[in-house]
């Protein structure tokens, strides 16, 4: 056969294979040597004719991340021809690594022996083909999608279509029933017209009505408004009331007094705040929701219970004083309680009683204290009785004067008579009435405590009787004066001592005068001889004779005055003067007998018109003068001066001498007082000059006072009133 003779060489084949329009690649070797490789296969790969005899992993290495030379190793391995369509590989395209699809096929060429021979790749490049066909699947799909949702959609359409259709025939049957509703109407619409027309008239009324409602409305809107007030002040009122209830319950807690609120006829104890579980001496979970006999017999069978039980009967109230209980207390004794207490009934609606209110005030301590009190003025009483003592009480407001048994009998007035002031005023000795009535007011307006001696008239016996009595502003608060209120003596018998002795003094000074006198006109007379014949020394002691006649003449004057001042003889005789003028005079006589001072007057311009007693008014500066010469023996200078204001004139005379102590101070104006110490033990006096000026004074309705500094000096005021 031809064609067996005319068989093609290898070279011939590869060069025929390299012209197909396929393309077309020979590997031998498991290594995959590129043995041949025609130009659309070169294309694909993107390479030229030098890469023929390089293993295909070195000659085209984008292959190697792709599936290809794995396939191209199995087929060799397994020597099976592996075929493909549609697939995609990555290939240098134009420079760029682009994926095309390729239908291709590795074959694999075995010898005679049945040994691979070589792998014959042949490959089309599918690509326009593969998308295309992707194109139309797309296609497909989308139309697919397209027609199922247009059925869904016609669906829907067939549902709605047949609702349509259901309500297009209620709709029929509705128009029908409109329909007759239209004549219904019609007909009613004629009635309506004529309904209208009635409409129309009653609408007149209407108007006429609805004027009238409108006045009312207006009304009724005033009196909302008022309402509105009214609620608001209800719900103030609400408010304060919530507050106060709060209060009372924070009170009712708090309170310092026992409250307790007992239920039924047993007495159960309600409710009790913590004062009253104290007084009780109880615990207030051993009482609480028990009846009153269970919670606390001991105190229910001291009456208690009795009383409750009559308080739930009588329905009235039971209140008690100072009633003395035997309490329990918290350690298991008992105390004796003083007490006062309240069983108020509580009634409800219907006007029972359903519980008790309890009141308890435990007062053991407030009625011992008052106890001890009244002990100490029943002791105090006694005391003032057995010293044969009365006690006398004036209300300020009223005048009455309220007397002890003693004291209606020292004043010789009648038991239990009320009697006022200015009655017991009448009693007084005519000549001691005014200093009492101004040192009582005094007492009374200036709260100034009232100790005096005088005498009374006893209208029993119509005897003198003297009185010490002495009186005191007793106040129940700063502002509330309670009484003025002291204690009255009968004084008479040791008065009358008194008088004896003054008289005595009297007597004995006026007897010593009038010897007095005689020696002091002997020693003028002798004195006269003695300068004629020119005998000094006689005269010098003559003269000192003299000086002590006259220290003597002074002091058995003062115990004149003294003697007459008790027995009330000194008597004012006052006249108008200069103040200014005395203090000159006087001055100008103090310095004649002590030169070697220095008296410094400053007076207060113009003249000081006073009405008093020149002569008394003298003997007090002249009294003041003279101790500054005392007792400020190592200063020369003393100061006098006056001074005018609101009525009254003040005279000073200052010292710059020894000064007084404080503590001396307030007795100075005593009588027989002297400061004692060894400086004042040298300077002779009796301690009566202060007691003098300051009676003298004081009956002028004035004052005297003295302020001092020891070792630097004192001055001595006083003040009386002008004219
Ligand atoms: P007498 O001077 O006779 O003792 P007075 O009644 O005049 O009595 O004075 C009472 C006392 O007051 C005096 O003893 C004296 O101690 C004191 N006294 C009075 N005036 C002064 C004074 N100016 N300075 C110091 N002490 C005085």
């Amino acid at each position: 056969m031809p064609f067996n003779n005319h068989r093609l060489t290898d070279s011939v084949l590869l060069e025929i294979l390299a012209l197909s329009k396929d393309a077309t690649a020979i590997y031998t070797s498991a290594d995959l040597v590129i043995e041949m490789a025609n130009d659309a296969m070169l294309s694909f790969w993107g390479r030229s004719r030098d890469i023929v005899g390089m293993p295909l992993t070195e000659a085209v290495p984008e292959l190697n991340t792709q599936e290809f030379i794995g396939l191209l190793k199995t087929v060799w391995e397994t020597m099976e021809t592996y075929v493909a369509v549609d697939t995609p590989a990555e290939l240098l395209i134009n420079g760029k690594l682009q994926t095309a699809y390729f239908d291709f096929s590795y074959r694999a060429i075995k010898d005679a022996d049945g040994n691979m021979l070589c792998i014959l790749h042949t490959a089309q490049d599918v690509t326009e083909r593969y998308l295309a066909k992707k194109l139309a699947d797309e296609a497909k799909r989308v139309r697919e999608e397209l027609m199922f949702e247009l059925q869904q959609t016609n669906r829907e359409l067939t549902a709605l279509n047949t609702v349509f259709l259901e309500k297009n025939d209620e709709l029929n049957s509705t128009n029908e029933e409109v329909a007759s509703l239209n004549e219904e109407y019609h007909s009613a619409n004629e009635q309506l017209n004529n309904a209208n027309n009635e409409l129309s008239s009653l609408n007149e009324e209407y108007i006429a009505i609805n004027e009238e409602l409108n006045a009312i409305n207006e009304e009724l809107q005033s009196a909302n408004n008022e309402l509105a007030d009214t609620r608001g002040k209800l719900q103030g009122l609400f408010t304060e009331l919530k507050l106060s209830e709060q209060r009372l319950a924070n009170i009712y807690e708090k309170a310092p007094i026992g409250i307790a609120v007992l239920t039924g006829p047993n007495h159960v104890i309600e409710q009790a705040n913590d004062t009253i579980i104290n007084i009780w001496g109880s615990r207030r979970e051993d009482v609480l929701d028990k009846p009153h006999a269970i919670a606390r017999p001991f105190v229910h069978n001291q009456g208690i219970g009795n009383w409750l039980d009559e308080v739930l009967v009588t329905k009235q109230s039971k209140i008690n004083h100072e009633v003395m209980l035997q309490m329990p207390t918290l350690d298991g004794q008992t105390r004796t309680a003083i007490v006062n207490s309240t069983y108020q009934p509580i009634f409800d609606n219907d006007g029972n009683v359903s519980g008790i209110l309890v009141i308890l005030e435990d007062i053991t301590e407030t009625y011992i204290a008052r106890k001890h009190t009244e002990w100490a003025q029943v002791q105090f009483r006694m005391a003032i009785d057995s010293a044969g003592m009365g006690t006398w009480s004036a209300d300020p407001n009223s005048g009455r004067v309220t007397l002890s048994l003693r004291a209606s009998e020292i004043m010789g007035l009648p038991k239990n008579e009320e009697i006022t002031i200015a009655a017991l005023l009448n009693m007084v000795d005519h000549d001691h009435r005014k200093i009492v009535a101004d040192a009582l007011d005094n007492g009374i307006k200036n709260s100034k405590p009232f100790d005096l001696e005088f005498p009374v008239n006893n209208p029993m016996s119509k005897e003198r009787v003297w009185l010490r009595v002495t009186g005191k502003m007793f106040y129940v608060t700063p502002d509330y004066p309670a009484s003025f209120s002291g204690i009255l003596v009968d004084i008479t018998e040791q008065k009358q001592d008194e008088i004896r002795k003054n008289d005595f003094i009297a007597m004995v000074s006026h007897e010593l005068k009038t010897p007095l006198t005689s020696i002091k006109a002997y020693t003028q007379m002798l004195n006269s001889r003695l300068q004629k014949a020119g005998d000094e020394f006689s005269t010098n002691a003559l003269r000192k004779t003299n000086l002590q006649i006259d220290k003597m003449n002074k002091m058995i004057s003062g115990f004149l005055d003294i003697s007459r001042l008790d027995s009330g003889k000194i008597l004012l005789s006052k006249e108008e003067f200069d103040l200014n003028d005395l203090l000159y005079e006087v001055s100008g006589d103090v310095l004649l007998i002590s030169p070697n001072h220095d008296i410094v007057f400053e007076p207060a311009a113009g003249r000081i018109i006073v009405n008093a007693d020149r002569d008394k008014i003298g003997q007090v500066v002249t009294n003041l003068l003279n101790n500054a010469v005392k007792y400020a023996d190592h200063s020369k200078s003393i100061f006098i001066s006056t001074y005018q204001s609101e009525g009254k004139v003040t005279v000073s005379v200052k010292d710059e001498g020894r000064g007084i102590q404080p503590e001396d101070v307030q007795k100075l104006f005593e009588r027989f007082y002297r400061v004692s110490n060894h400086k004042t033990s040298s300077v002779s006096g009796f301690g009566i000059g202060l007691y003098l000026s300051a009676e003298i004074i004081s009956r002028h309705n004035g004052k005297i006072w003295v302020e001092s500094e020891p070792d630097v000096g004192s001055t001595f005021y006083f003040e009386i009133p002008l004219t």
